[in-house]
C-alpha cells in the first residue's frame, strides 16, 4: 500500500473497541473506484485531490463486540490533509443562519438535564466539551452558568473559543480535572483508538460523573450495503454514518454500549421527570408531539446512538 512512497492509510491490527484480532469482512471496494471517487469529490468540493490508487475502503465487523469499522484508517499525513485542507476551517460562517430555534432549545434541554442530574448550583458543576467544534454546546453551558472547559485540536477553533471566553485544556492536562459531565458530540466515530480515548475521559470524570456519547447510527447504512454490495447505491444520508476516511468506527446502539462496557461504563437511564422538566416549547402543538416522544426514542428504545453513560 504505497502512494508517492508515503503511506496514506494504515491497517488496523485489532478491533478499536474491544481489541479482538478477529474480524469478519463486510464490504470492500477500491478507494479509487468511480462511486467512492465521486463521493469524495462532492463531499470535499474537489479538494480531495490525492491519488488513492492501490488503497481500499474495507468494512469489517468484530465478532466479539459487534462493532463495524474501517480496516484501513488515515495515517497522520492524511489526517492533517483531511482536517486542515479538505474541511475548511471557515465553515463557521456557513453555520450562520443554519440553526433554528429548535436547535437551540434542544441544546438548552441537554444543559438543563445536566443541572437537574447533579442537583447542585450550576456554577459548581464542571463540564468538558470534548472536540467542541464551534463551541455550540459549550456556549449554551456557559450561558447557564456552568464551569465549562473545552478541548479541540483545530487551532482556528481554539482561537475562536478563546475569543468567547471558553477555558481550554489539552489531552496531557485532562486527567488533572474531575468533571461532573463530559460532552462528546460526533467525536467517537472519527477516533482511530476510541477505547483508549474513553479510558482517558473516564479518568477525567468524577465517581458520579456522566459522559454523553452521541455518534451517527450506522445500522441502516450497513444493512443496505450488505444487501446491495454496492457503495454507489447509498444516498448521501446513508453514506454519512460510514463515510470513507472520516467515520472509521460505524456504531450501532449495541456496539456503542459494548465500547462503554469495555471501560466499565453503563448506560444511564434518566428519569422521565428530569427529561421532561428540561424541555421547553410545549405550547406549540407540533413541538409538543416531538417533546413528548423524544425521551422515549432517545432513552427507552435501544436503537439510537445518543447515550448518557455512568460508571458500571
Ligand atoms: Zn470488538
Amino acid at each position: 500500500m504505497k502512494n508517492d512512497n508515503i503511506d496514506l492509510l494504515q491497517k488496523r491490527k485489532h478491533c478499536p473497541s474491544c481489541h479482538s484480532t478477529r474480524s469478519v469482512p463486510l464490504y470492500s471496494e477500491p478507494l479509487s473506484s468511480h462511486g467512492i471517487k465521486s463521493y469524495l469529490e462532492q463531499q470535499y468540493n474537489g479538494r480531495a485531490s490525492l491519488n488513492f490508487d492501490g488503497y481500499t475502503f474495507e468494512l469489517v465487523q468484530c465478532p466479539n463486540c459487534s462493532l463495524t469499522y474501517q480496516m484501513y484508517v488515515p495515517t497522520g499525513r492524511l489526517l492533517s490533509e483531511i482536517y486542515d485542507v479538505w474541511i475548511p476551517n471557515s465553515a463557521r460562517e456557513e453555520l450562520q443562519g443554519f440553526h433554528d430555534i429548535d436547535y437551540y432549545r434542544y441544546q438548552s434541554e441537554q444543559i438543563q438535564f445536566v443541572i437537574h442530574q447533579f442537583g447542585v448550583p450550576p456554577d459548581s458543576i464542571s463540564v468538558l466539551d470534548f472536540g467542541f467544534g464551534w463551541a455550540e454546546w459549550a456556549k449554551m453551558a456557559m450561558a447557564y452558568g456552568l464551569d465549562v472547559t473545552g478541548l479541540e485540536l483545530s487551532q482556528e477553533r481554539q482561537e475562536y473559543a478563546q475569543s468567547i471566553g471558553l477555558k481550554l485544556t489539552n489531552t496531557q492536562e485532562l486527567t488533572r480535572n474531575k468533571f461532573h459531565f463530559i460532552n462528546t458530540e460526533q467525536v467517537f466515530e472519527h477516533i482511530v483508538e476510541p477505547h483508549d480515548l474513553l479510558v482517558l475521559l473516564k479518568d477525567s470524570l468524577r465517581t458520579d460523573g456522566v459522559i454523553k456519547i452521541s455518534v451517527p447510527n450506522s445500522s441502516g447504512s450497513l444493512r443496505k450495503l450488505k444487501n446491495t454490495q454496492d457503495f454507489s447505491s447509498l444516498s448521501p444520508n446513508e453514506i454519512m454514518p460510514i463515510a470513507p476516511l472520516e467515520h472509521v468506527n460505524c456504531f450501532t446502539y449495541t456496539s456503542l454500549v459494548a465500547l462503554a462496557d469495555s471501560v466499565g461504563l453503563k448506560p444511564l437511564h434518566p428519569s422521565f421527570c428530569k427529561l421532561y422538566n428540561s424541555s421547553s416549547g410545549w405550547l406549540e402543538i407540533k413541538n409538543a408531539v416531538r417533546l413528548a416522544a423524544r425521551p422515549f426514542y432517545r432513552h427507552v428504545f435501544p436503537k439510537n446512538t445518543f447515550v448518557y453513560f455512568i460508571r458500571a
